[in-house]
C-alpha cells in the first residue's frame, strides 16, 4: 500500500506535531481541525519549531520552503478525500472517536487507512464503528512528537496484517521507531507509565514526602529523567485520570484505583503545565 497523501484530524498537541514530522519527511499533508483557531495554532507552532531550526543552522531556508509547499490545512474533513492515510489525534473520547471515524469511513477511499493516535481507547471498538475494520489500525506516537522516537503500532481484532506493515513502514518513513503491540488498554507504554504516576500521586496524597521529594526520590534513585508528578503535570492530569480511569473499568482490578490527588486536583482545575498550576506551579 503506497502512501502518498496523510491527513491529519486535529491539529493540538499531537496532531501538529505528526504532520510537522510526516512534512519533514516528504509527504504531503493536509492538517483539519474542527476550530479554525486551533488550526492556526497548529500551524504557529509548527512554523515556529522550522524558524528556530533555521535559526540554528539545522534546516535552511529552502527546506522550510519545501516543507510549506508540503503543508496545507482546512477546517472541512472532506479534504481529506484523496489522503491514503488519515491520522487522527482528536480528544480522547471513544464516542467522539467513534462518529468521528464512521464519518471518515463513508468520506475516504475505499483503501484509505484509518489510523488513531489514541493513548489506551481499544483500536477494535473505534474500528467497529467503520466498514473497514481491517483498515483501522492504532498509531500511538508520543509528545512531543518531534523529539520522541517511538510509535506504538497497535492492530485492532480484524486489523489486515498488510496495513499493519504499511503503518510500521511509514513510521520508519518519518524516521520513528515503530514497536508492534497486541491491542490490550494502554498498550505498552501507558500501562506501565501511568498506574506509575498514579502510585507517586497515592503517596503524595498520604503525605508520605512532597511531590518535590518524591521526583526528587526518583530522579536519583531511578535515574527518571523526570519525576513522576511532573510528568502528570506535562502529560496533563485529567489525560492520566481518564487513563486510569480506562483501565479501572477494563480490567475491574482495584490496583487502577485512580489516586484522590488526581481527582481533587482535576476538580480544581489544576490539570498541570497547560493551566499553570498541577502538582507544581508554573506562573
Ligand atoms: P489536544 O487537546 O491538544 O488537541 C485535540 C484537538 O482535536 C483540538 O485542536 C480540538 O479542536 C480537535 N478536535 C476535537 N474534536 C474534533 C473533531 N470532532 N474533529 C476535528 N478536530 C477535533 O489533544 P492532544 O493532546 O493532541 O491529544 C490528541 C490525541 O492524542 C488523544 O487521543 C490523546 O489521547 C492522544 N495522545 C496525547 C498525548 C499527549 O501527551 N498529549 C500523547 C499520545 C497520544
Amino acid at each position: 500500500m503506497a502512501i502518498n497523501k496523510i491527513g491529519v484530524l486535529g491539529a493540538g498537541t499531537m496532531g501538529a506535531g505528526i504532520a510537522q514530522v510526516c512534512v519533514e519527511a516528504g509527504y504531503t499533508v493536509v492538517l483539519v481541525d474542527i476550530e479554525q483557531s486551533m488550526v492556526d495554532q497548529g500551524l504557529k507552532g509548527i512554523f515556529k519549531n522550522w524558524d528556530k531550526a533555521v535559526s540554528k543552522g539545522k534546516k535552511t531556508e529552502e527546506d522550510v520552503g519545501k516543507f510549506k509547499g508540503l503543508l496545507t490545512s482546512a477546517t472541512d474533513n472532506s479534504n481529506f478525500k484523496d489522503c491514503d492515510i488519515v491520522i487522527e489525534a482528536i480528544i480522547e473520547n471513544i464516542d467522539i472517536k467513534k462518529k468521528v471515524m464512521k464519518g471518515l469511513d463513508e468520506l475516504c477511499k475505499a483503501d484509505t487507512i484509518l489510523a488513531t493516535n489514541t493513548s489506551a481507547l481499544s483500536i477494535t471498538e473505534i474500528a467497529a464503528s467503520t466498514n473497514r475494520p481491517d483498515k483501522v489500525v492504532g498509531m500511538h506516537f508520543f509528545n512531543p512528537v518531534t523529539a520522541m522516537k517511538l510509535v506504538e503500532v497497535i492492530p485492532g481484532a480484524e486489523t489486515s496484517e498488510a496495513v499493519v506493515n504499511t503503518v510500521v513502514e511509514l513510521s520508519n518513513n518519518i524516521r520513528k521507531e515503530p514497536v508492534p503491540v497486541q491491542e490490550s488498554p494502554g498498550f505498552i507504554v501507558n500501562r506501565v507509565l501511568i498506574p506509575y504516576i498514579n502510585e507517586a500521586a497515592i503517596l503524595y496524597q498520604e503525605g508520605a514526602a512532597s511531590a518535590e521529594e518524591i521526583d526528587k526520590a526518583m530522579k536519583l534513585g531511578a535515574n527518571m529523567p523526570m519525576g513522576p508528578l511532573a510528568l502528570a503535570d506535562l502529560i496533563g492530569i485529567d489525560v492520566c485520570l481518564m487513563i486510569m480511569n480506562y483501565f479501572w473499568n477494563e480490567f475491574g482490578d482495584s490496583k487502577y484505583r485512580p489516586a484522590l490527588s488526581l481527582k481533587q486536583k482535576e476538580r480544581a482545575g489544576h490539570l498541570g503545565r497547560k493551566t499553570g498550576k498541577g502538582f507544581f506551579d508554573y506562573n
